[in-house]
């Protein structure tokens, strides 16, 4: 049942924006009140956005009445951040979903916020074109989201995360101004760099409205190869083996005995391979130079006592190796167990440490621990396995054990998120990573863009 607040904000913004645009039925809210983290609280109000003036009408309107504003784009967040913890209203922008424009000229893509990422990456690649950034949610996540939350993937190693393909900008800010910054080139200059400070903003500093994505031309053949091995430790010897022979792969991932046993036991990744951890390595460019260096790197990797090792050349083959690796989320989730998935950064050096690390962690806590991740960059997927009885009933005792994993991260030098983001999840972790005089830089940004703190209040800068 709609609230009197979300009474009284619903006719007025159905008075601004129609009737089309405005939602306080029960199972909207409901949809509306959580990510895939498991955090939940239910807005007053769902709009519905379609078109830019859509968002600057409500965010007048907000600011006017100091009214919270959450933006939504696809809600499979990891860490709730979109998820309105002081009610009032959701701005989903999921229905501006137009790809406007695909440039291969100029190397753009014109996109509003709520195209799905891998609809785009199909579009692009219609053209010959390419545009890397890959979660392992991209079937499902938006455009806006990836910005917001500065997404990575597995390609990271090679190609960089969303903020290196985000030329131009278009913002509504809290008071319903709406900024644009950037454009179509790929070099520029000029004033500060207003896009780096809107990437990765989880909603805290405007709503982005449009963007014009870099895209780069598509590598023409991959090889993906598939190896495993009897330790975690042989395999994270491999990943430096290999950057230390001079290749650098566009994607170099690495997955634990835990996450291994949960995807054999998923259906349909009954050809997950052997050993107690397993190495994804993707290379691409053009065909000779991939022929070339497969076969050297087949030789390398055979040296390295692997239990399995294979090499696939054709796309479909090579995105069958690499099924397992995007479905590892949802086999862990069928454990029945809840995934409290920690994207934490080491340096890379500290791989194998940080397994012997979550081997100490399984036994001192007594919940599993399956890590997997992006092997290359030290961005491993951390994920502490525990019950939902223990969540709710000794919720000290999960705060303990990842109290412990983030303190041995941040001694190592380590980030608590490489690329999920802050949100609810690791808030109350925000002030042991970053200094008081950044915490503080934070505020003051906060302050001069959304000074009455409408926008995703209660997250981690207030
Ligand atoms: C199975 C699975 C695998 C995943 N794998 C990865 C991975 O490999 N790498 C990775 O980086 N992430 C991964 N994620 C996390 C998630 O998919 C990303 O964080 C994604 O970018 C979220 O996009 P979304 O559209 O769902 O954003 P939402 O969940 O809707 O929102 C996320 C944040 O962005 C803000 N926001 C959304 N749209 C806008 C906008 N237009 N303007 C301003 N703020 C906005 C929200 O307020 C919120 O703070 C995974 C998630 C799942 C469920």
């Amino acid at each position: 049942m709609p609230t009197d607040t979300g009474s009284t904000l619903a006719s007025d913004l159905t008075a601004l924006l129609g009737r089309d645009r405005v939602s306080t039925l029960p199972e909207v809210l409901q949809t509306h009140s959580i990510d895939k983290w498991h955090a939940s609280a239910p807005p007053d109000v769902v709009v519905l956005a379609k078109e830019r003036e859509d968002v600057v009408k409500t965010l007048r309107y907000a600011s006017a009445h100091g009214i919270p504003v959450t933006t939504r784009g696809a809600g499979v967040g990891y860490v709730g951040g979109c998820v309105p913890v002081r009610g009032g209203i959701v701005l989903s922008v999921r229905g501006m979903d137009r790809i406007l424009e695909i440039n291969p000229a100029d190397g753009v893509a014109v996109v509003q916020p709520g195209v799905i990422l891998g609809d785009l990456q199909a579009a692009v690649l219609k053209r010959g074109w390419y545009y890397p950034p890959d979660p392992a949610s991209l079937k499902e996540c938006s455009i806006g989201g990836n910005i917001a939350t500065n997404a990575g993937g597995p390609r990271c190693l090679k190609y960089g995360v969303t903020r290196h393909y985000v030329l131009g900008l278009e913002v509504v800010l809290a008071s319903g101004e709406v900024l644009r910054t950037g454009g179509r080139c790929h070099k520029n200059k000029t004033g500060f760099d207003l896009i780096g400070m809107f990437v990765g903003s989880e909603g805290l500093l405007g709503v982005v409205t449009e963007a014009t994505l870099r895209l780069i031309p598509h590598p023409p053949a991959r090889a993906t190869f598939s190896a495993s091995f009897a330790t975690f430790a042989a395999a994270a010897d491999a990943v430096q083996t290999i950057l230390d022979a001079g290749y650098l792969p566009a994607a170099l991932e690495i997955a634990d005995a835990f996450t291994l046993e949960a995807a054999r036991a998923y259906p349909g990744n009954t050809a997950a391979p052997k050993g107690e951890a397993h190495l994804l390595l993707d290379i691409d460019g053009q065909p000779d130079a991939v022929n070339a260096d497969a076969a050297s790197l087949m030789h390398l990797l055979g040296t390295l006592s692997p239990v399995s090792l294979t090499v696939a050349h054709d796309d479909a083959t090579c995105d069958e190796l690499w099924e397992i690796r995007r479905s590892f989320s949802y086999s862990l989730r069928a454990t029945g167990l809840v995934k409290l998935n920690e994207d934490i950064v080491v340096p890379r050096g500290r791989l194998v440490d940080l397994a012997a690390f979550s081997k100490q962690l399984q036994e001192e806590s007594g919940f599993a621990v399956a890590s997997f991740g992006h092997a290359g960059d030290g961005n491993i997927h951390v994920n502490i396995m525990v019950d939902q009885a223990v969540i709710d009933g000794e919720p000290e005792r999960v705060e303990a054990a990842l109290d412990r994993l983030f303190r041995q991260v941040l001694d190592w030098g380590g980030a608590i998120t490489g690329e999920h983001g802050i949100g609810l999840a690791k808030k109350r972790w925000y002030p042991d990573a970053v200094s008081p005089v950044a915490q503080d830089v934070h505020e003051r940004l906060k302050r001069a863009l959304d000074p009455l703190g409408i926008l995703n209040p209660g997250k981690f800068v207030a």
